[in-house]
């Protein structure tokens, strides 16, 4: 593993009983930059992010993060390791206050005046969610509760952080304002990224790197610039005839 590969799945398998939902995917992500799989309802994204976080054990391949094999170990290990999984579906714990959900993803770190410090980065990313900080995250719109939801998996000062489909159910409006503090994030803290989206046009332009999927299978990677300018992203991705 090259030194400044964070990420990098070798012929992962993973599967549901008798369904295969990823056949064989190699890809890597790189230091500091922000990496994107693509790929229409059911191709397999989801599952690509559960295999790496440990959620899901796959059947054949391995996990590597930071040169060490991670292969279906304790996702709380692995969320310990520096990894943080943003899953799709806003799990946020609906009946603590905003303040407390914050905390939950800080609960493997003992620093607090760090901890504090970055409570105070999540609310300046996100300024809403100091104005809610006492509220029930139950109670949040579906936008602050992806806000949220970002917001913890950074409480564990993560070195790499999935997010699984950050625009599902919003608005185009809250879409790019969410995807605007996700480049900060990777520009002001430096935390690599790798995000996956059906929204193809947000994602290619915010990330460096792509990769797409279809069944299961990557069919094409490259960098975004370049993922753009192709017929084929054009014609079944971005819908530019
Ligand atoms: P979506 O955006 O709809 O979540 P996706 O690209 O993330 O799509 P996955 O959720 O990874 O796709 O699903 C890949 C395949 O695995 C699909 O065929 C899906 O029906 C199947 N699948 C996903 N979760 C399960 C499960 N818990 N049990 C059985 N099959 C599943």
């Amino acid at each position: 593993m090259s030194a400044n590969v964070v990420l990098a799945l070798t012929n992962v398998e993973s599967a549901y009983g008798p369904i295969k939902a990823i056949r064989g995917v190699s890809l890597k992500v790189r230091q500091g930059e922000i990496a994107t799989v693509l790929g229409s309802n059911g191709a397999g994204k989801s599952t690509i992010l559960k295999t790496i976080s440990g959620i899901i054990d796959p059947r054949k391949g391995t996990v590597e993060f930071r040169g060490e094999d991670i292969t279906a170990k304790d996702p709380a290990l692995i969320v310990q390791k520096g990894l943080s999984h943003v899953p799709e579906g806003r799990e946020v714990f609906p009946l603590l206050s905003v303040h407390d959900n914050l905390m939950m993803g800080a609960y493997t770190r003992h620093d607090r005046d760090a901890v504090a410090r970055d409570v105070e980065a999540v609310y300046g990313y996100f300024p809403i969610l100091r104005e809610r900080r006492a509220q029930d995250a139950g109670l949040l719109s579906g936008g602050q509760q992806q806000m949220l939801s970002i917001s913890r998996a950074l409480m564990a000062a993560p070195a790499l952080m999935l997010l699984d489909e950050p625009s599902l159910g919003l608005s185009p409006l809250l879409t790019r304002e969410i995807f605007e503090i996700v480049v900060r994030i990777n520009r002001e803290r430096g935390t690599t990224l790798l995000v996956v989206e059906q929204n193809a046009n947000m994602a290619l332009n915010v990330a460096d790197y792509g990769y797409v999927l279809e069944n299961g299978r990557i069919v094409m990677e490259d960098s975004c610039d370049r993922l753009r300018e192709k017929d084929d992203i054009k014609e079944f991705y971005l819908g530019v005839k």
